[in-house]
């Protein structure tokens, strides 16, 4: 391929103790984690609203998994979801026949960024992390790019929250990508919104019939040659439902066999998707009860990923570590089994849906801790794991749960004046449990 040379001098823009990149609900933990150590951290978001998938994929029912107990979500997510819930209550959700833990992602947004502000937090939006300042195999910093140009962001310790791990490639940790054998991810979904439904209607339907009526006749008119998306998919769960009119988002339109990281390919996975978008509306218009005034109200701003890049960190958790309900000496969070794999090929035959919530187990410091850069922790969905296990700790609640770990690490390192992989990880586990993580004694 022919090559040009970018050669630039940067300004730099900030330096603090901790740079969090990316403003997902990893990213958030991480942030609100550092400040609440004393730290002065950055967190830099190339989208122009936090909340990642939540707010800019419709990513709206984060925990409906957990929603029976018995295990119960601890620390900085329990405590942000309880503050927002006092202040939106149910996110206008009149449905009452599914978990009532969702949020509305526009709601959400506006909380975060409140949030932010008061923990004290400089908050870049509308800025991408492009690379890495290196000094040897130790970050000392980041390029962001935006319409203020190139600017350096310099930092003691550096967390990556992005989801893809941008921030750790672009150091030259080595990762996997995809499932183990041919590299493929789950589908990127695009969710959207509708308006103008008669809500009383479809709310009867989902208290007497439940969600999966609306299914079954999709799956009758595909048997039917009706409607042909291109992938076989059984389900489209629907988000809230509101006295307005509103189903807040649908999450069925899919695109196959993509790479996440790869800007042609979601260039036509984008198109593509929003081509199903309207197949995919035009038939809930046409054949489900209750959606015949439906109006396309609108389409999430960005695809959705639930996996890419996976770090090689210093310790790989793997689907039998989960199975088996394994501990370790430097757990940083609980999560219980569950398993979330959608079909990567788009037959339904390799899908996984497990939810055990009897059975706990730990996910290690070490996930978070890259084998070979110095001064960077990564949190959320691109840790240190197997195909398998990602489908597991890629859950909402359990990214903030990484996040906070390595926002609490990095601020115990900058504050011991030691390395992250130096650090005595007893005093990040005390920090965390005083802060009200469960942790195993
Ligand atoms: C359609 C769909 C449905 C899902 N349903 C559920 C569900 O019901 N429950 C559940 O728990 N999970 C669900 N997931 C999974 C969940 O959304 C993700 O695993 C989770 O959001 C990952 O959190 P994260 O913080 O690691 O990454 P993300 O949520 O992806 O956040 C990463 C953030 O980093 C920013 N960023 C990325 N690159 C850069 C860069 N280079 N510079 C600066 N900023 C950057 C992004 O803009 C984003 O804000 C779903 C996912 C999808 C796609």
């Amino acid at each position: 391929m022919k090559k040009v040379t970018l050669n630039k001098e940067v300004d730099v823009k900030k330096e603090v103790d901790v740079i969090v990149c990316g403003g997902g609900p990893a990213g958030i933990g991480a942030a609100i984690a550092a400040a609440r150590q004393g730290m002065d951290v950055a967190l830099i978001e190339s989208r122009a609203f936090l909340g990642g998938n939540i707010t800019a994929c419709y990513v709206e029912s984060c925990n409906y998994f957990l929603w029976q107990g018995p295990f119960a979500v601890t620390g900085l997510y329990k405590e942000l979801e309880e503050e927002y819930r006092r202040e939106f209550g149910n996110s206008d959700d009149i449905r009452t026949d599914f978990s009532p833990h969702r949020f509305s992602s526009e709601y959400l947004k506006i909380f975060l960024d409140r949030k932010i502000e008061e923990e004290g937090i400089w908050l870049r939006l509308h800025s991408r992390v492009v690379d890495v300042i290196l000094d040897d195999d130790t970050i000392e910093g980041v390029i962001i790019n935006s319409k203020s140009g190139f600017e350096g962001i310099l930092g003691k310790v550096v967390v990556d929250c992005t989801g893809d791990a941008d921030v750790a490639a672009a150091a030259g940790v080595p990762f996997e990508q995809g499932r183990e054998g041919d590299g493929l991810t789950q589908p990127g979904t695009v969710n959207f919104r509708v308006a103008g439904v008669d809500s009383e209607k479809v709310k009867k339907i989902l208290d007497e019939k439940g969600i999966t009526y609306f299914y079954d006749i999709y799956n009758q008119k595909v048997a039917e040659g009706i409607i042909d998306m291109g992938y076989k998919r059984m389900n489209f769960p629907m988000g809230r439902l509101t006295a307005g009119g509103q189903v807040s988002y649908i999450n069925f339109c899919n695109v196959y066999k993509i790479d996440p990281t790869d800007a042609d390919d979601l260039t036509r996975a984008e198109m593509l998707a929003r081509k199903r978008v309207l197949q995919f509306f035009n038939f809930i218009k046409e054949y489900l009860p209750g959606f015949e005034k439906a109006e396309l109200a609108s389409i999430a701003p960005t695809m959705g990923f639930r996996d890419s890049r996976r770090i090689k960190g210093v310790y790989r958790l793997t689907a039998e570590d989960i199975d088996e309900g394994r501990f370790f000496e430097d757990t940083i969070a609980i999560y219980p089994r569950f398993y979330d794999m959608l079909s990567p090929t788009g037959t339904w035959d390799d899908l996984v849906y497990i939810v055990d919530l009897d059975k706990e187990y730990g996910i290690p410091y070490r996930c978070l801790l890259p084998v070979n850069v110095e001064q960077i922790l990564v949190a959320g969905r691109c840790i240190s794991t197997d195909h398998m296990a990602e489908s597991s700790i890629r859950a909402i609640s359990a990214c903030m749960a990484t996040g906070q770990a390595a926002g609490t690490a990095a601020a115990i390192a900058v504050r011991d004046n030691t390395n992250v992989r130096d650090i005595d990880v007893r005093k990040v586990q005390q920090a965390l449990k005083e802060a009200g993580v469960r942790l195993p004694d």
